[in-house]
C-alpha cells in the first residue's frame, strides 16, 4: 500500500499536480506560513498589484474622467468572465455590483414581488447569518413567514426536508450551494427542480462555491444567485460581489433599489426610472472601479486554472486532510464534521474539537498555520486549490498534531476576539 501518511506521498501528488505553477501567480510573502483560509480571503494574485497600479496611475491619474467610457462596462464585463468560467451562466446573466448582502436583498425582494400572492420564504437554520438576517428583514417588512428547514450540522439540509417544506404558498427558496460552516454541497439542480414544481423561485448563495466547485446555474434552470468575490476568487477585501439573473427572468423582475446605473440610457438623466430590460437593471450606483479591476484579475486567474481542475484538486486536498485527520488527529479529540464523500462537499474541511477556539489561535501563533474558527467548536481549514500544495496540507496536519500533543493550545483558551 502506498504510504498515504508519509510526506513523500504529498510530494508525489504535488509533482503530478497540473495546477502547481499557479502558486507562482499569487503573492506568498512568508513561505513558512501555511494559509488554509483562502475560502475567507483569497490570496493576492501577483497580477492584481500591477493592474491596480495601472488603473490608478493611467486610468485615474492620467486619463481622469475620460476613463469612464471603459469603466462603465466593467460590471458586465467582469460578470461575464465569472459567469462563463465559474458559474455555468450565459453572457449577460451576471454582473458585479455592491456586496453579497445587498445583492441578496435586491434579488430576494424582486423575487417576492414577482410572487405577490404567496407568503412563505424557505431557507435553513444553518444558512450564513447575513442570508438569514436579510430574509428575516424582508419577511418582517412584508408580513411573510420564514419556513426554516433544520440543517444537519455536517451534511446540511436534506432534500427530503426541503421538499417537505415546499408547497404553493412558497414564493422564494434560498440556500447556500456550499454551506459556509460544514462545507456540505447542496444539490442545486434537484432543489431548483423541486422549487419550480411548486412555482417558487430559487435564490442561491454561491459564496463558498464560486471558484471551488463547478456551478451549472443555467443548465439547472436556477433563477437567481449571488456570491462573494473575495473568497476563492481572490478579488480582495470588500471586493464587489456578483449576482446572476436567468436571462428570461430579467425583463420581468424589478429590484427595489432604483438607481441611475440601472436606468436605460442613463445619461439622458430622464425624469422617471425606466430600467434596462436586462441584468443591468440590478445595478444601483457608481461601481467601485478599483475593486472591479481586482475582481477581474482574480476571476481571470481562476478561469486560466479551469474550474474542473480546481474541483479535482480541491477534492484531493480535502481528502488527504481527511485521511491525516483520521490517522493523527482523531486520537487527539478531533472529528471531521464535513461530508466524508468529497463529491458532497466544497473545498474546505471542518473539524470539531472541544478546544477549537484555543487551537485555532495557537495554530496561527505557534505553528504558522492559518485556518479559522467557527462557532461553536469548529476549526475550518480551506486549502484553496489554486495555490495550496499537498505538502501544505501534510505539514499543517503534522504541525497541528504536534501542537496538541505538546499542549501548545492550552494557554490560548480565553474570550473570543471580535473577528474569528
Ligand atoms: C462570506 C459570505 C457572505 C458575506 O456577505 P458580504 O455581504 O460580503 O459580507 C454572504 N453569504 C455567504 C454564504 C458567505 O459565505
Amino acid at each position: 500500500m502506498e504510504q498515504v501518511l508519509e510526506r513523500a506521498h504529498a510530494q508525489r501528488l504535488d509533482g503530478a499536480d497540473p495546477l502547481a505553477s499557479f502558486r507562482d501567480r499569487v503573492v506568498i510573502a512568508d513561505p513558512d506560513l501555511i494559509y488554509l483560509d483562502g475560502n475567507s480571503l483569497g490570496r493576492l494574485p501577483t497580477s492584481t498589484g500591477e493592474r491596480l497600479r495601472a488603473v490608478v496611475a493611467g486610468e485615474w491619474g492620467a486619463a481622469l474622467v475620460g476613463s469612464w467610457k471603459d469603466w462603465i462596462e466593467l460590471p458586465s464585463r467582469v460578470g461575464d468572465v465569472i459567469g462563463e468560467h465559474l458559474l455555468g451562466a450565459l453572457p449577460g446573466e451576471v454582473v458585479v455590483s455592491d456586496s453579497t448582502t445587498v445583492n441578496l436583498y435586491k434579488l430576494a425582494a424582486a423575487a417576492l414581488d414577482a410572487r405577490p400572492d404567496r407568503r412563505v420564504i424557505v431557507t435553513d437554520d444553518d444558512n450564513f447569518p447575513t442570508d438569514r438576517y436579510v430574509l428575516d428583514g424582508l419577511a418582517a417588512a412584508r408580513g411573510l413567514e420564514i419556513r426554516t428547514v433544520t440543517a444537519d450540522p455536517t451534511h446540511g439540509p436534506s432534500l427530503a426536508d426541503i421538499a417537505g417544506a415546499l408547497d404553493t404558498d412558497v414564493a422564494l427558496v434560498s440556500f447556500s450551494h456550499v454551506a459556509y460552516r460544514s462545507g456540505a454541497l447542496l444539490d442545486l439542480a434537484a432543489v431548483t427542480a423541486a422549487a419550480h414544481e411548486v412555482g417558487a423561485l430559487t435564490l442561491w448563495d454561491l459564496s463558498h462555491a464560486a471558484g471551488s466547485v463547478p456551478v451549472a446555474l443555467n443548465s439547472a434552470g436556477a433563477d437567481l444567485a449571488v456570491g462573494c468575490t473575495y473568497k476563492y476568487l481572490s478579488g480582495g477585501p470588500g471586493a464587489p460581489a456578483f449576482l446572476y439573473v436567468r436571462r428570461d427572468l430579467q425583463a420581468q423582475l424589478r429590484q427595489p433599489i432604483w438607481g441611475w446605473f440601472g436606468q436605460r440610457n442613463q445619461f439622458a438623466m430622464g425624469e422617471h426610472y425606466d430600467p434596462e430590460p436586462d441584468v443591468r437593471s440590478t445595478l444601483t450606483g457608481t461601481p467601485a472601479v478599483l475593486g472591479l479591476a481586482a475582481v477581474d484579475e482574480g476571476a481571470r486567474l481562476l478561469a486560466d486554472a479551469g474550474i474542473d481542475r480546481l474541483r479535482a484538486k480541491g477534492m484531493a486536498l480535502t481528502s488527504l486532510l481527511c485521511e491525516l485527520t483520521d490517522a493523527w488527529l482523531a486520537p487527539l479529540g478531533f472529528t471531521v464534521v464535513s461530508p466524508r464523500d468529497p463529491a458532497l462537499r466544497g473545498s474546505h474541511l471542518t473539524l470539531h474539537h472541544e478546544q477549537a477556539w484555543a487551537i485555532c489561535r495557537a495554530l496561527a501563533a505557534e505553528a504558522a498555520v492559518v485556518g479559522d474558527y467557527r462557532e461553536p467548536d469548529r476549526l475550518r481549514l480551506g486549502p484553496a486549490p489554486l495555490y495550496t500544495r499537498f505538502v501544505d496540507v501534510w505539514d499543517a496536519a503534522d504541525r497541528l498534531r504536534r501542537l496538541i500533543a505538546a499542549g501548545g493550545h492550552l494557554p490560548y483558551a480565553g474570550p473570543r476576539t471580535r473577528v474569528t
